[in-house]
């Protein structure tokens, strides 16, 4: 009897524990190909191009890689390693181990759903099906209460009927045994030299192991936020993003943890600020979905920069060397340059200084953090940038974003406590 082979293209997925697209894979096959593209239109550090990623983005990534090949290797297989274009590649993987399904996970932005359709049509040609999950959200589309074309394009609404009327799955388990194709060679991670180590790790181990820190007694998560507190003080911050941002952890394992706390501890407003994070990632993953990709420039929804960038060089250079002035401002950019990570309070500062203050081109701090930041992911990206620009004009970004409150922190930076 012919076995049957499903291969496995991971993306922004890189972790064994609630993967759907995995165990599925694994239940309906007799072995796995996993395989994972360092595409060259995406990773400009690869050997012959020029880097414009940052050094810490570059090399949490290449963590993450290995530590899920890793632990691939633990349960006696691999990670097929392949530096090229998922669509020429797939159908000579598909030919070569006679695979009879190729799975991936599904985007939402442009580029990566291009090549999602690149990789279709290729398999196609050769009667192959390729498979779309969903895995990256915490509420999966088909559970919300409405179809993508209707969900509200208010945050607010948004997050009142979803959490109303919708439910948060279990998460599926790590699979402990796996079947694989055997392969000859599994390739070479990019050659990359490492930089000094960052406090933030990638892989889905380090994600874990973040996640449970947290959660320790004693942390700063069970402090208690004080109301009586004078001046502005930023939110509490996680630091989960990377390991979201790449799939290391999936947002249903971070909630599950969230509830686990509360029952233990009882509720707090840190975990509520943490559950209301991962429903704004939902909502610019959705809002992605809904506007096609598009709905930046869509009238009424955001509105388009209208700054000239040529004019404003000098201001954007400055911004992007730590070198405006501000010290405040200066700090962050400083800060992101070197780690790829500022919480979420000093993107909003760095950003409303760069949009409303220096008068540049919204989207070109969004091309900026998306080269730098370690948890970079469209649609968190470009969502909060439109509505940081927007700054509370429309009905979208009012509730999202206060462009006042913002703008007196940076006049009045002694505020922040
Ligand atoms: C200009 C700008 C650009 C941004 N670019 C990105 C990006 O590329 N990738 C990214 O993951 N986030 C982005 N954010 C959102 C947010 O700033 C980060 O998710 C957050 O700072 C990560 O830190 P944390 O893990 O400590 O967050 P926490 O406050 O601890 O929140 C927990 C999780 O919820 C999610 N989250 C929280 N706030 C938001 C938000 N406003 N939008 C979307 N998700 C949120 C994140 O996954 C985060 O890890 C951006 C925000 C701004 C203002």
């Amino acid at each position: 009897m012919k076995l049957r082979k499903i291969l496995v293209w991971f993306r922004n997925d890189l972790r064994l524990h609630d993967n759907e697209m995995l165990v599925e894979a694994i239940a309906k096959s007799d072995s796995i190909l996993p395989v994972y593209f360092f595409d060259p239109r995406y990773c400009e550090f690869m050997e012959g191009c020029e880097t414009v990623h940052g050094d810490s983005q570059v090399q949490f990534l290449i963590e993450s890689v290995a530590a899920l090949r890793n632990a691939l290797k633990k349960i006696g297989g691999n990670l097929l390693i392949i530096e090229g274009k998922p669509e020429d590649h797939l159908p000579l993987l598909v030919q070569k181990y006679d695979i009879a399904e190729v799975y991936h996970h599904r985007e939402v932005a442009t580029a990566e759903t291009t090549v999602s359709s690149h990789v279709e049509d290729a398999l196609w040609k050769i009667k192959i099906n390729l498979k779309h999950f969903v895995g990256h959200t915490l509420y999966n589309k088909e559970d919300l209460p409405f179809p993508i074309k209707d969900i509200p394009d208010v945050f607010a609404q948004f997050k009142k009927k979803t959490e109303r009327d919708a439910i948060v799955k279990a998460c599926f388990t790590a699979p402990e045994v796996i079947a694989f194709v055997p392969v000859e060679d599994w390739g070479t991670l990019p050659h990359f030299e490492t930089i000094a180590t960052e406090e933030l790790r990638g892989g889905e181990e380090e994600g874990i192991k973040h996640l449970q820190e947290l959660f320790e007694e004693g942390s700063e998560i069970y402090a208690k936020v004080s109301s009586r507190t004078q001046g502005y003080k930023p939110k509490y911050s996680s630091r989960l993003s990377p390991w979201l941002a790449l799939g290391c952890l999936s947002p249903r394992k971070v909630y599950w943890a969230i509830k686990g706390a509360e029952q233990e501890f009882g509720s707090n407003s840190n975990f509520s600020n943490l559950i209301l994070g991962l429903l704004s990632r939902d909502y610019f993953r959705f809002m992605f979905k809904k506007h096609n990709g598009n709905f930046l420039k869509e009238p009424g929804v955001f509105v388009e920069s209208s700054y000239n960038l040529e004019r404003e060089a000098l201001q954007f250079q400055r911004w992007k060397n730590a070198d405006t002035g501000h010290p405040l401002v200066d700090q962050y950019m400083y800060e992101l340059n070197h780690t790829g990570f500022i919480p979420h309070h000093a993107r909003l500062l760095v950003a409303t200084y760069l949009i409303h203050i220096s008068k540049v081109s919204w989207t070109s701090g969004a091309f900026y953090f998306e080269e730098k930041l370690i948890d970079y992911s469209p649609a968190s990206n470009w969502g909060n940038w439109a509505n940081v620009a927007d700054g509370g004009k429309s009905p979208v970004s009012k509730s999202t974003f206060d462009l006042d409150k913002h703008l007196k922190i940076l006049v009045n930076e002694d505020q922040i406590v």
